[in-house]
């Protein structure tokens, strides 16, 4: 579901809205960021190296988040994250790929199969700043993402959680398909002919003719796909 204009979002430190490039930029020099990083370096404790990411839909620009992530978490850590404020459906596997090997979900006591290994990987042994890393959720019908590794920082968290939201795309629904009022719920059935023609309102989506194929509309870039429900929040 694609909007006309480039989508916007507001940075949590200092709130001034931009686009996703733009905030890659402003997240480097926001005053009230390095603030709260200088706080945070002042705090007891070992240095480690944080990561500023930047995570969006393979297939369109819509969707995008910008988080910084602590070097000594996971790709476990980073999947539980993804899954919780854009993709989990019904618990499908996932997988990062990284140079020659996919982390993913290892289920024989760790043991690793040829290019497959654990996501039990700390992420600074993995990441450096230029990288882009494909990560797929659900092999059949799959929802693909590129994680970008914007920037690095030697120092110390900000949060005492594995990854920050430092800002998100704010989401603005498509227009009903009858009416023109935002959207709220897609039809996974007529999605497939035509996204625009499968988007409605409350009222639009009682009288579809589809009406138990009907999934709620979120800030997301799984909408529409498989059981995908939402709520589209981050676990923290
Ligand atoms: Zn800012
Ligand atoms: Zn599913
Ligand atoms: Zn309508
Ligand atoms: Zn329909």
């Amino acid at each position: 579901m694609s909007n006309r204009k480039q989508a916007t979002g507001a940075c949590v430190y200092c709130g001034k809205e931009m686009t996703r490039g733009g905030l890659a930029r402003h997240l480097r020099t926001c005053a009230q960021r390095q603030q709260a990083i200088v706080a945070a370096n002042a705090q007891r404790g070992e240095d480690q190296t944080l990561y500023h990411l930047q995570v969006q839909d393979a297939w369109g620009s819509d969707y995008w988040l910008h988080l910084e992530m602590r070097g000594n978490a996971t790709l476990k850590d980073l999947d539980f994250y993804l899954r919780e404020i854009w993709l989990e459906c019904c618990g499908h596997l996932s997988a990062f790929e990284i140079g020659q090997v996919r982390y993913t979900q290892l289920f024989n006591d760790g043991m690793s199969y040829g290019r497959e290994k654990s996501m039990n990987a700390r992420v600074h042994r993995l990441f450096r700043t230029g990288m882009e890393i494909p990560y797929e959720y659900d092999f059949g019908t799959t929802s693909k993402l590129v994680i970008k590794v914007v920037d690095q920082r030697e120092g110390k968290p900000t949060t005492k959680n594995p990854i920050v939201l430092m800002a998100r795309n704010i989401f603005i629904p498509p227009p009903c398909a009858e009416c023109g009022q935002p959207a709220t719920q897609v039809c996974t059935e007529c999605i497939w002919e035509s996204p625009p023609m499968a988007v409605f309102c409350e009222e639009h989506a009682e009288e579809h003719v589809h009406d138990d194929m009907l999934l709620p509309i979120v800030n997301s870039p799984r909408v529409g796909m498989c059981g995908y429900s939402g709520p589209a929040e981050p676990p923290y």
